[in-house]
């Protein structure tokens, strides 16, 4: 069985065909940028002004000083400013030939209808010049770049009203188990509720637009290969829940096989979730997933995210905090990475009670997880360790 850094490492390097669309701006937050975005224009525009005030030179401003002109946004000043006088400004505005400062509003004192006098002068120009802030030509944003509302403003600004970006995979959700009831149902004796599904399909759509649910798969050979089979042809990464281990009913490897998948990862060393299958074939995958919820939860964080970003080619990387933790902590073993459910307050980080993979409630009261690495038992109170929020 390979190493938590050996299974994020091969997900890392894979390479995936992916196709490219080109979409309008309202439709492009949340996808990732298949172009380097280009200003087709200097930031600011023109020299401007950062105040309401009054544009004047800075060697005039112990003189009474005439306005000839008033320049609101959006207007281009037709009057130059010579020796004595100044122009009405607005913030925002162009500023006018021969002024090298402008004057706030609140800093002057009004002589008579059309003259001035600068009470103080608190040594800012207040002008923004022209192409202070980005050059023609620059590149603003770099291919790869998952896309935010930030971004949306710089691409609105360089003149993208269209951008090309990659398209988003089909993701497909199977959950299988014989005792597995859907939620609005209560489960019998024997029963349990589908979480895994509901929220494997919620951690995708976080990611991509395109995500189909193929419902409840039993433990049986044949329904679980046609189910499986529909899934992938349907979708190009299919992530299942459940029946991946080694138990009498676990059919899921051996289909996987069977539909000509190849196993990149047969299990990792890793708690919760050691059992997991990442397969590929051609550019279309399958995840399977071990079905208890923390394991189907975490492990979507730590290696599906990844493997759909690399159909998606993106830069963006998880964040990972080295923080202290507040509280001393032992565990048994120690031979697996462990993933453990934290709550962090004012950047203190303490330990949630947690009973383990089947305990996704713990999973309400944290905020976080940490990692704690192979061959560690024991982490005393001040240590820091890696802290991955939620
Ligand atoms: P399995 O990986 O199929 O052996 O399942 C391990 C444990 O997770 C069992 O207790 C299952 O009942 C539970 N489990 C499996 N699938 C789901 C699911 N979709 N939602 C909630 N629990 C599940
Ligand atoms: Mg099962």
């Amino acid at each position: 069985m390979i190493s938590f850094n050996e299974a994020r490492s091969i997900i890392k390097n894979l390479t995936i065909e992916t196709k490219q669309e080109e979409i309008t701006l309202a439709d492009a937050c949340g996808r990732v940028l298949a172009e380097n975005v280009v200003s087709d224009i200097d930031m600011p525009p023109y020299d401007k002004a950062a105040m309401d005030g009054y544009a004047c030179r800075l060697s005039d401003i112990d003189k009474t000083l005439k306005v000839i002109e008033e320049i609101p946004a959006g207007y281009e000043p037709v009057k130059q400013i010579e020796q004595g006088h100044c122009s009405k400004i607005m913030t925002g505005a162009m500023v006018p030939e021969g002024a090298d400062c402008v004057i706030m509003k609140e800093d002057i004192e009004l002589v008579s209808d059309s003259n001035i006098k600068v009470l103080t002068y608190k040594s800012k120009s207040n002008i923004c010049l022209k192409g202070e802030d980005v050059k023609r030509n620059d590149i603003l944003l770099n291919r790869g770049v998952f896309i935010k509302p930030r971004h949306i403003a710089i691409l609105a600004s360089a003149g993208y009203s269209k951008v090309k970006v990659y398209k988003d995979p089909l993701v497909g959700v199977l959950s299988t188990g014989n005792e597995l009831v859907e939620p609005d149902k209560k489960p019998d004796r024997s029963g349990i509720r589908n979480s895994n599904g509901w929220q494997l399909l919620a951690q995708a759509k976080e990611i991509v637009n395109d995500v189909r649910y193929f419902g409840i798969a039993k433990d049986d050979v044949n329904d679980l290969y046609s189910r499986i089979k529909l899934a992938t042809e349907e979708t190009d990464l299919v992530i299942i829940s459940g029946g991946v281990s080694v138990g009498d009913y676990d059919f899921v490897p051996q289909i996987i096989e069977e539909l000509g998948y190849d196993s990149l990862i047969k299990g990792v060393m890793v708690k919760p979730g050691k059992r997991i299958i990442v397969a590929r074939k051609g550019d279309k995958f399958i995840v399977g997933t071990p079905g208890n919820p923390v394991s189907a939860y975490i492990q979507f964080i730590l290696l599906i995210k990844p493997l759909i970003y690399r159909f998606l080619k993106t830069s963006d990387e998880e964040q990972i905090i080295s923080m202290p933790v507040d509280r001393s902590f032992k565990r048994k073993g120690g031979k697996r990475t462990e993933f453990y459910p934290v709550v962090v307050t004012n950047g203190k980080v303490d330990f949630v009670d947690y009973n383990g993979s089947a305990n996704i409630q713990a999973y309400a009261m944290a905020n976080a997880f940490i990692e704690i690495p192979q061959g560690t038992v024991e982490i005393n109170k001040g240590e820091k360790v890696d802290v991955r929020f939620i």
